[in-house]
Order: structure tokens, then sequence, then C-alpha cells
């Protein structure tokens, strides 16, 4: 039995408090460790360790701070095998994925490597007789993150790495159902060189989560999760003066072309919707079929395949899909299949009562693909995340494109085609913030930023990149004058402006 602890200054020791949680190996449903639940006093400590080494390491060179980044990216390579390990063993994901989003996770961590480029600042030089501005962007102080349980890994890393770079320190909050390697990773930054109390890990649930958004030290809040709870979190930080960019969840559609590559689309669609058991807010949920000639086609080749998905253990060899994360969600995901059954959806392929030989207690579901649903039902409505691909078929792709822009969410979509006119039209007129063209996981790379749209993100800059580098900074703006003699014009009582 793993004991995760909180991680505050440098210190591990910290007093678990009374509340626990059981993290549990979705393969086997056994009880592999416990995490403390923290209390209020717990996470004041945290946020007093992160305001205590603010000064020092704000006034550390942006060089200096980008050398830690550096060392840190080459120890998470030396220890990529153990953080994936954990990663599989507390979420499930089968290990070439963990190894994936490790991959993506370390992308930021060398952006954040540049943040000497990136904090360069604005200058202009004689805007009047004598006179220079420039913009420079300082760091806010203590900043917060709260991240889910899908990438326990990769979210963390959309923030603090640019976070702390760019000058501020840092409290974060993983997800408490898969703690390990969020902490793993945290202590890897401090291994790399970061002072005590610059980043520090607070493992807890709704506690822990409203004492960072009422806290007048923290200055801002990072966080992704599911819509409910990031409108919580936006709401309740923002009316609390903080800076905050909230993400949410999301109902990726993927609209599929006649004239698409049919067999490339079917293999997208594919890892899209059931890699990582549909836990991605990137995962494809929807795939909208234009014309039902095309419709038939792709629901044959997509049952076809799915038949074929190996599921089992995430550390099995040759596996393409692993468990869900609990029994809770387990359940979950289930009852929508059920649901999506008795509202009248034609279920093609039915994951239910999968069982995995050795894993008889682990929480398998079988891919389930349902054909012929309509806007109305709960399993097109609602985000399901699990290993279920809903069908929706349509005359034209305007109609489908109206569907999505329609959608409470509006995280990722993809167009399958060939016409270049059409691709175009697409990226320019939907209402969607990442887009893919033939490629189904539009995931941003790292040195562009990361973001929904409508109910996917509350707040208005996206996650990492050149928006990481503008949330987590505040623009100061001087403007200087040097007088040889004194000011020697005298007052004067108009608005300034060049003459
Ligand atoms: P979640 O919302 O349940 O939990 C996210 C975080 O919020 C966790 O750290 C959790 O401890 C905390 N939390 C949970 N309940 C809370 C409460 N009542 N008050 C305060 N804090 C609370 O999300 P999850 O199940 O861990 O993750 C899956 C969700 O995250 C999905 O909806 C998925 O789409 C979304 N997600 C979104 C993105 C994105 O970039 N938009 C990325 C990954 C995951």
């Amino acid at each position: 039995m793993t004991i995760v602890p909180h991680l505050i200054g440098a210190a591990t020791d910290v007093p678990a408090g009374s509340r626990t949680a059981d993290i549990v190996n979705p393969a086997t449903g056994e009880t592999v460790g416990s995490v403390p639940l923290a209390d209020r006093a717990t996470v004041e400590q945290a946020i007093a360790a992160a305001q205590a080494a603010f000064p020092a390491w704000r006034a550390t060179p942006p060089a200096r701070r980008a050398r830690v980044m550096f060392r840190f990216r080459q120890l998470l390579e030396d220890n990529a095998a153990r953080i994936c390990e954990l990663i599989t063993r507390e979420h499930g994901k089968t290990l070439d994925d963990a190894r994936g989003e490790l991959t993506r996770g370390m992308e930021n961590v060398e952006y954040a490597c540049g943040v000497a480029d990136l904090l360069k600042g604005e200058h202009s030089k004689n805007v009047g007789p004598g006179i220079d501005s420039w913009s420079e962007f300082q760091p806010l102080g203590v900043v917060a993150g709260i991240t889910p349980f899908n990438f326990p890994a990769m979210v963390p890393l959309w923030m603090y790495p640019i976070a702390i770079a760019c000058g501020n320190t840092f409290v974060l909050k993983p997800s408490e159902r898969d703690p390990s390697a969020a902490l793993l990773v945290a202590r890897l930054a401090l291994e790399a060189g970061l002072p005590p109390g610059v980043l520090n890990v607070v493992h807890g649930d709704k506690v822990a989560v409203d004492t960072l958004l009422t806290d007048p030290r923290v200055q801002a809040v990072s966080f992704v999760g599911s819509t409910p709870i990031a409108e919580h979190v936006y709401s309740t930080a923002s009316a609390h003066g903080k800076r905050v960019q909230a993400l949410g969840g999301a109902k990726n559609h993927a609209i599929v072309m006649p004239d698409a590559d049919l067999d490339n689309a079917v293999s997208a669609i594919m890892g899209a919707a059931y890699g990582s058991c549909g836990e991605r807010c990137m995962a494809i949920s929807v795939v909208v079929a234009v014309g039902d000639e095309l419709a038939d086609r792709l629901v044959a080749k997509l049952s076809a395949q799915l038949r074929g998905l190996a599921v089992g253990a995430g550390t099995a060899a040759g596996c393409d899909m692993g468990p869900l994360v609990s029994r809770v969600h387990y359940e979950k995901v289930k009852g929508y299949v059920d649901q999506g059954v008795a509202e009248g959806a034609e279920l093609v392929v039915d994951g239910r009562g999968l069982v995995v030989p050795g894993h008889e207690t682990g929480f398998f579901l079988g891919g389930c693909l349902f054909d012929r649903v309509t806007p109305q039902m709960t399993i097109y409505r609602e985000e399901i995340f699990g290993p279920v691909l809903c069908v929706v078929r349509v005359k034209t792709m305007q109609e489908g494109m109206d569907l999505i822009d329609a959608h409470e969410y509006g995280n990722g979509t993809c167009l399958f085609t060939r016409d270049g006119e059409a691709a175009r039209y697409f990226t320019d007129a939907i209402r969607v913030g990442m887009v893919g063209i033939n490629v189904p996981l539009p995931v941003p790379v790292a040195y562009h930023s990361f973001g929904g749209w409508k109910r996917s993100l509350f707040g208005d800059l996206s996650a990492y990149g050149p928006d990481g580098v503008r949330f987590y900074t505040r623009r100061k703006t001087v403007t200087q004058r040097w007088p040889s003699g004194g000011v020697r014009e005298g007052a004067q009582f108009s608005f300034p402006s060049m003459k």
C-alpha cells in the first residue's frame, strides 16, 4: 500500500489529517494506496510556503529559471518508465498511451525552457520627445492548478512549468483518483533545482479546492475538469478577485464527408473514440455521417474494427484499451449505454458484459457503437467520457455543422474530406476552439495554446503556449523621460498627446 503524501516546501512529512481516499487499480479493482484529503489548514500551509518562496524566485533571472526546466526535462526522460507505470496503475490507460501523455507534457517543459525569450516585452522609443515607453510582463505571485484524473502527468505539466518559469510560485491540487504520477513529476521538478516552496502539491477534494479558490494570497487559478466544477471554480475564484481559466467537458464531433478516404477516417476515429477508453477531453464521441450510403459503409467498417479491439490491463502487451478509471465511473458509463438503448438508438456493438480473463474484478467495458442517434437523446447531449461512440446521420455538411454549433460544448472537432474548399469553410465557420482536418485529435502543440469554446472553457485565455505566458503574467507599461535640466516646459493641463 502506497501512501501518497502532500509536498509542501520540500517536505513530504506533512501530517495526513483524518480524511483519506483509497487509490484503486482499475485493472484489478484492488486498493493499492491511500491519499490524504487536505483540510483548510494544510492548504493554507502550502499557500504560505509558496508565498514565502515568491520574492526570491521572482528576482531569479529568467535564464536561470529556464536552466531548471532544462534539467527537469532530462529527469522526466530518465524517469519516464516509472512515471508511466504509475499512470497505468492508477488510471488504467495502456503504457504506450501513458508514454504519449508524458511526451506531450514534456513538450510544455521544453516550451518553458525558452522563457527568457518569451518574457522579452515590448519597447517603443520616442513615444514623445525624449520619452520612451515599454511593456513588461511580471509574474502574479502564488498561483494554483487543479487537475483532472484523465491526464495525471500531462495536465499539471500544461500549467506549472510555464507558470514557474515566468516567476510565479505554485500550488498544485492533482486528482485524488490517480495522484502518484503527479507527485513524482513534481518531486523531479524540485530535484531539478526548484527552491523549496516554488512548487507545492496538496491532495484533496472540494475542501482543498475551495480553499485555493477563496484564499486572498492566491492570485490566479487554472482548472481542468468537468464543466459543472469548471463553472463553480470560475465563478467562485473570480468573485474572490482572481484571474481564472477553467477548462471543462466536451462532446467532440467528427463529420465524415462522402468523399473522405474512408479507411483512413475509420482508423483515425477508432483511435480517437476508444483510445484511453474514451476518457479524453478531445476524444471523438460523435460521428456525423453525411448521407445514408456513407453512413452504412462507415458503421460496417467501424463495427468490424471494434469487434477486434484488444481490451485488457494497460500493462498487457498489444492492448488497445484499458479499463475505466473507477467502479463508479464504470456504472455511470454503462448506465448511459442502457439509456441509449431505452431511448431508441441502435446499439450496433455492445461492450457491456465484457470479461477480461484474469481481471474479472477490473472496471472493463468493451467498446460500444450506437447508430441512428438523434440530437434529442441523452447519449448525444451529455458527455459520457467512456468507450461509447454515437453515429448521427445527416444529409449535408451544413446540417452537421449546425448540430456542432448548437451543442453546449465546443472543445474539439474534425472534418474528414478530400475537398479543400469544404475544409476551408468548415475551419472558418465552425464554433469550436480546436479544429482538425483529417486529424482526429487536434490537440495543439505546446507552442500554440489549448482551449475550447462555449461551455468547454470559462475565462479569456487558453491553457499553455503563448496564452499560458499571458495568463501567468501581468502587463506593466512604463513611460519614462529623463529631463536634462528639470521639466523645462512647465505644467501642461491638456491630455498629453503627440503634436
Ligand atoms: P472533475 O471535475 O470531477 O475533477 C477535476 C478536479 O476538480 C479534481 O482535482 C477534483 O478533485 C476537483 N473536484 C471534484 N469535485 C469538486 C467539487 N465539487 N468542488 C471542487 N473541486 C472538485 O473531473 P474529472 O472526472 O477528474 O475529469 C474528467 C473531466 O475533465 C471530463 O469532463 C473531461 O472532459 C474534463 N477534461 C477537460 C479537459 C480540457 O482541456 N477541456 C482536459 C481533460 C479533462
